[in-house]
């Protein structure tokens, strides 16, 4: 068992007057029953940096459309939309009911009371919610704040997972992020879910935001662990976890998409990038062919699954550059056509693998080379 958290709800008055941007949010949603919800007042409670706001209004559909500074997300069938606060903007939506009409299917939904909005939600920590106005105190139903000291996630109802399976998804990203377990009754309805009935793409985007998370391989031993998502290849947590510590570091950080890497690292890779993990190149050269047609990310699953050399290329060899370029060989005589093309490679190669330097046998390797006169590799 995890130990006690320290969480005190009656800080969480003067932790909302802290937020950046609280008085603006006040003065837009004046005279309206506004509320902090979700993971934003989880978030306060446990004291994380960066909180997203994410407020929520009772009342029917002009209240929402009334707010200063409001537009509606765009083909939302949700009540949701954006307001503009200074140069930023929250997410606001109106409270709501859900009911799901098929297991994994979007919800149908309508306006409701802020109790009714935190019913559908998915774990306790994530349905509390505390008014906006000065002074408010922590709407807390479902016991939010008792499984944030204790670590636990729990659903609400036991349809939870029937209902949206993507939840099952969910749990592991909460559990990897905060160290939290499974509660024993969530855990048992977790193990039955079935994420067949879920579109590719809900499931695509829950993976990318797990990608996102900082530790994703966590989440997706957790997933495997409880069985729940069985396309899932086993290998996904080893790839994603050398894949994430290797992104932090030069030669790739700031070179590669992490998000990115992290979801090809997620799925099983092609047999390309396997050859490529497999590939042995002798000279710079060799290696700069094989590498550069790919995009970073899929360099960095190759990398992870065991291709050291491509730090080099990462790190050199992508930069290297000839001090000749296609118009030197046309000024030469070279008539425009592949030969150009064949000659700078040839010069290149020769640079790459330190067999020549300077600009004069760069050109003299390019013209030997785009006259026929070195035969191609
Ligand atoms: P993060 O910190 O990763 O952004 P979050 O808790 O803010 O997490 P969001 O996906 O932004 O999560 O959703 C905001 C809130 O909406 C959640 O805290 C939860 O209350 C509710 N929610 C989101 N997705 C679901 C879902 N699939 N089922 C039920 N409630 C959900």
């Amino acid at each position: 068992m995890t130990a006690q958290r320290d969480i005190d709800p009656a800080r969480l008055p003067e932790l909302v007057d802290a937020l950046p941007g609280i008085e603006a949010l006040r003065g837009l949603t004046d005279g309206v029953p506004a509320y902090l919800v979700g993971g934003a007042v989880r978030d306060l409670l446990i004291g994380a940096e960066g909180v997203d706001l994410d407020i929520v209004v009772e009342g029917d559909a002009d209240v929402l459309a009334g707010l200063p500074g409001f537009t509606p997300e765009r083909d939302s069938l949700f009540l949701t939309g954006k307001l503009a606060l200074g140069n930023s903007e929250v997410d606001v939506a109106q409270a709501r009911a859900e009911s799901y009409p098929q297991p994994g299917a979007l919800p149908e939904v309508q306006p409701a009371s802020i109790a009714e909005d935190l019913a559908r939600r998915d774990f306790t920590i994530n349905a509390m919610a505390v008014p906006l106005g000065p002074g408010g105190e922590l709407l807390d139903p479902h016991d939010g704040v008792e499984d944030l000291r204790t670590g636990l996630l729990r659903v609400l109802h036991d349809r939870s997972f029937i209902d949206d399976p993507t939840r099952a998804l969910r749990a592991a990203r909460y559990a990897a992020r905060f160290g939290f377990e499974l509660e024993p009754d969530t855990r048992r309805l977790l193990e039955e879910t079935d994420l067949s009935s879920v579109s590719e793409d809900r499931i695509q985007n829950e993976l990318r935001r797990t990608a996102a998370e900082r530790d994703p391989a966590r989440a997706l031993q957790l997933i495997l662990h409880w069985g729940v998502m069985p396309s899932l290849d086993p290998g996904a947590p080893g790839r994603v976890a050398e894949v994430t510590r290797l992104a932090e570091v030069a030669p790739w950080s700031g070179w590669v998409d992490r998000e990115l890497a992290v979801m090809l690292a997620i799925a099983r890779p092609l047999p390309q990038v396997r050859d490529l993990a497999a590939a042995t190149p002798e000279r710079p050269s060799e290696a700069v062919r094989l590498a550069s047609p790919w995009d970073p990310a899929q360099l960095l699953v190759a990398r992870a699954l065991g291709a050291e050399w491509l730090d080099r290329y990462a790190a050199e060899w992508r930069h290297v550059r000839l001090e000749i370029t296609g118009e030197d060989l046309i000024a030469a005589g070279i008539p425009q056509g592949p030969a150009i093309g064949h000659g700078l490679e040839a010069a290149l190669s020769g640079k790459l693998d330190g067999e020549l330097s300077g600009r004069e046998e760069e050109l003299r390797i390019a013209l030997a080379a785009a006259r026929g006169e070195i035969p191609e590799d």
